[in-house]
């Protein structure tokens, strides 16, 4: 055959810039755990290029804040991280799927370092899904940058000019549409902290007071733990349940990553064992409350938290079930389970009787 012509594909911006805000997400509310997400992540690079030596100024207490203004219909998210120069701003921002991440791990990354949480490129633009109008105020940490602003409102058009801002880090303003003004009730903000941002290692502040837990327990040693911050933590996730009867303590870098903590709960006749029950978080940003493809079918009562990088996020759940790794995880964290239950398989079965449930612990359970 001869060939014609040969060459790349081209997008047209107007086009698809309607789909990547509409249908990025199905849920609406996840343009918050990106843009905090994000905010963590510029801290946890912040930090990185201090380390490095090539950042020597003082990089004082990470902090995210959350402003809410009903006059103005805004809602913005202040951090105190890397902050983005103007090239940044057209590299990173400008062009749509193109994340940074990997270019500065490739760069920074040393042994014991943070992890970035963004990879694809695309999280800033679910604010779209809620907002008519975003805008970026940022100043770098690089020596002698000039602070910029960007804003955009939701057409492929932007505008970048010089910004007065003299704190290094970014906020990003939304104003959000009037289908999505519940943004601005502090009492949904809480809840969505609650929800997608308890766990990540910084302190986020609503109204001067902080709003997160930060300490995700499941990322320490076990060696660092007691008894009670394991059955604290059970009881902050699953508030008004009976104590657990046992835990294990998932924590695994090779050949995947893996930290974790499940339980056992007490079963009683009114908790159904076939729903899932185990939180699954990435790099301490909560994913969902499902996560039955992860688990092997028999340890589905099992409650409490797996968090994975290794557990692809964007793929669809049937995919996922068939995802080699995912597969590998499912089969470590029966092994972890079997060996951790093994001295209480007596107590898991009398309590299973007791409370008359169908559920039978397969056979790799039992030594
Ligand atoms: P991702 O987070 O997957 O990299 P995003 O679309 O959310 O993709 O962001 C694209 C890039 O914009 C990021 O990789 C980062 O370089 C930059 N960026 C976004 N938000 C911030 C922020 N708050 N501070 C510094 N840089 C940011």
């Amino acid at each position: 055959m001869s060939l014609l012509e040969q060459g790349n594909i081209t997008i047209h911006t107007e086009n698809i810039f309607p789909i990547i805000k509409k249908s990025l997400y199905t849920d609406h509310e996840v343009f918050f755990r990106e843009l905090v997400s994000n905010a963590v992540d510029a801290i946890s690079k912040l930090s990185m290029v201090s380390r490095s030596g090539e950042y020597t100024q003082e990089v004082g207490e990470p902090e995210i804040s959350i402003a809410l203004d009903k006059d103005q219909k805004t809602l913005s998210i202040t951090d105190n991280g890397i902050g983005m120069t103007a090239d940044e701003v057209k590299k990173y921002i400008n062009q749509v799927a193109f994340s940074s991440a990997e270019e500065f791990i490739s760069k920074y990354k040393s042994d014991g370092d943070d992890a970035i949480i963004g990879h694809f490129g695309l999280g800033f633009y679910s604010s779209f899904m809620v907002a008519k109008q975003v805008e970026i105020d940022t100043l770098s940490y690089q020596e002698g940058a000039q602070a910029v602003h960007w804003t955009c409102d939701g057409s492929p058009q932007f505008k970048l000019e010089e910004s007065p801002r003299t704190e290094r880090g970014t906020t990003i303003t939304l104003t959000l549409m009037e289908e999505e003004e519940e943004y601005l009730e502090a009492g949904r903000i809480r809840q969505l902290v609650k929800t997608y941002c308890d766990f990540m290692p910084v302190a986020i502040k609503l109204d001067g007071e902080v709003i997160n837990r930060q300490k995700a327990p499941w990322r320490e040693s076990s060696s660092n733990l007691t008894d009670d911050d394991y059955l604290e933590l059970y009881r902050y996730l699953y508030p008004f349940q009976e104590d657990p009867l046992l835990w294990v303590h998932l924590n695994t870098d090779y050949p995947f990553i893996v930290n974790g903590i499940l339980y056992f709960p007490k079963l009683r006749p009114d908790v159904d064992v076939t729903q899932g029950n185990i939180k699954l978080f990435s790099n301490q940003v909560f994913v969902s409350d499902h996560c039955e493809e992860v688990i092997p079918k028999f340890l589905m009562p099992l409650r409490g938290v797996i968090d994975s990088t290794d557990i692809p996020l964007n793929i669809s759940r049937s995919a996922l079930q068939s995802n080699r790794t995912v597969r590998k995880i499912a089969d470590y964290i029966a092994k972890k389970w079997a060996i951790a239950s093994r001295k209480s398989i007596g107590m898991i079965a009398r309590n299973i009787f007791v409370a008359g449930r169908m559920w039978a612990p397969s056979s790799s359970l039992v030594p």
